[in-house]
């Protein structure tokens, strides 16, 4: 779970077959991926004349009834599921979003990730144009969409134009009224992959886990720098631009679906081999390890295996509580603790207890975690988190914004122990966490080392130091 309030980036989805209505088959992938971001929704379908869209803010289920998936007919179209990480909470921001070319091409676009800036030519006033700043109210999206609408030619070779002078993390989806576009920033940070429809459409999802909601088959990850072009029921691809792979770390540690593949490995097997890594560095005498449910529950699992300590259930989640409680926000955050987790005290009660999290950002919630472990009777409690500890802020899509806001940044591992009350508390090494993840030359680890797979803007580094 995310006990620090860590904040998911977005996830989005692209459809395009021969006959079966889009929108079913967007809305289930948007299903699918909801837990990367439930602040709002939204899709858009072209039936070969027109392009609809319905977007607004709260859960898929919200937001995309069964009157308006009525609403979307046709056999192309897009998705979004949108946690803010960039420009406010209001429906302007909820995705996907409407563009018209200056030749007339009605297209929509939704959007995943964090831009640094376009160093292109753009719209007049455009926040991340060439000589602009980054991170501003409005959304990246918005910014993407006004350069494309800028554009004095077809939409395909805009892109073209467009793609490599876009810096930051994006993976995008866009929709015309019968064309279907996805594309993966050259540095590879988000994932996106490509499946086949049973019917011989195509699909594309920040998750494999979309796929598997309606049936399509996983065919590969979409390539760092690859614009995938999907018409007439062929599917073109080129490569724009070409960088070192920098996959988040972070999407197997927390972010994504343990059933979704990332990078060709199952989140699940990860999240056990960071747990086990973790035992093999950080092992303590106990009697008990409990995981903090339920993102870490793989990493206590394989905590436990490799220790040959007891696995068991010590608290019991609350998944019935809705979006306010996920929402960004100390107050919340704080608020929503004891009404999510609760100790079971007949598996703590007089036992030194092993609690394993994913991740620590704040330590806010943890601290309450111990306690209330500590008010259920453990005798002992450490805490022991499946990455390494979280010091610098990210650029590319994930909300940890500021140094300040990162416990890590200005403690050490017995510090923050003893700030949350633990017998003891330790984290995984980058090094561990890199090998359990896959190639560690692919992936950024931006957040968990200061090293940057490219650079960052000096407004936000200085603020962030
Ligand atoms: S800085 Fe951290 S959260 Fe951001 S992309 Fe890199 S590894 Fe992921």
């Amino acid at each position: 779970m995310p006990l620090d309030g860590l904040g998911e980036n977005c996830g989005v989805a692209g459809v395009t077959s021969p006959g079966a209505p889009a929108a079913s088959m967007v809305y289930a992938g948007l299903l699918a991926l909801q837990h990367r971001g439930q602040e709002a929704a939204g899709a858009a379908v072209g039936d070969g004349l027109v392009l609809r869209v319905r977007r607004g803010l709260g859960l898929v289920t919200e937001v995309l009834d069964e009157e308006k998936l009525r609403e979307l007919p046709g056999t192309v179209g897009i998705g979004h599921v949108r946690y803010p990480t960039a420009g406010g909470s209001t429906l302007a921001n909820a995705q996907p979003l409407l563009g018209i070319t200056r030749s007339g091409e009605h297209f929509s676009l939704a959007h995943n990730g964090n831009l640094l800036g376009i160093d292109a030519a753009g719209p007049p006033g455009d926040p991340l144009g060439r000589g602009g700043r980054a991170r501003t109210g409005s959304t990246d999206t918005q910014a993407l969409v006004d350069h494309l609408a800028s554009h004095p030619g077809p939409l395909d070779q805009a892109l073209r134009e467009l793609l490599p002078g876009v810096r930051g993390a994006y993976c995008l989806v866009l929709a015309t009224r019968s064309t279907l576009y996805a594309a993966r920033d050259p540095h590879g940070f988000r994932p996106l992959c490509l499946g086949r429809l049973p019917d011989g459409g195509w699909m594309v999802a920040s998750e494999t886990a979309a796929l598997d909601a309606v049936g399509a088959e996983f065919v590969r990850d979409a390539q760092p720098g690859e614009l995938l072009v999907f018409q007439d029921g062929r599917l073109r691809t080129e490569r724009f631009a070409a960088a070192p792979q920098a996959t988040c770390v972070f999407e197997h540690v927390y972010i994504a679906r343990p059933d979704s593949l990332i990078g060709g490995r199952r989140v699940q097997q990860v999240r056990q081999a960071l747990g086990a890594a973790l035992a093999r560095e950080a092992p303590v005498a106990a009697d008990v390890v409990i995981p903090v449910p339920d993102t870490a529950r793989p990493a206590a699992i394989g905590y436990a295996r490799q220790s040959g300590v007891l696995y068991a259930e010590g608290f019991v989640r609350n998944h019935y509580l809705g979006r306010t409680f996920l929402r960004p926000g100390d107050a919340a955050r704080r608020q929503g603790v004891r009404l999510k987790l609760n100790p079971v005290p007949e598996v703590v009660r007089g036992q030194r207890v092993i609690v394993v999290d994913d991740s620590i950002v704040r330590a806010t919630s943890m601290k309450q975690a111990v306690a209330m472990l500590r008010a259920a009777g453990a005798a002992e409690v450490h805490v022991r988190v499946a990455s390494a500890k979280i010091a610098w802020p990210c650029f590319f899509g994930v909300d940890i914004s500021s140094r300040e806001e990162l416990i890590g940044h200005s403690m050490s591992a017995a510090e923050i122990g003893q700030f949350v009350g633990a017998d003891s508390l330790d984290f995984l090494s980058v090094e561990a966490m890199s090998d359990a993840a896959g190639s560690p030359e692919s992936l950024c680890t931006g957040c968990f080392t200061g090293s940057y797979p490219t650079g960052v803007p000096l407004e936000a580094d200085s603020r962030a130091g």
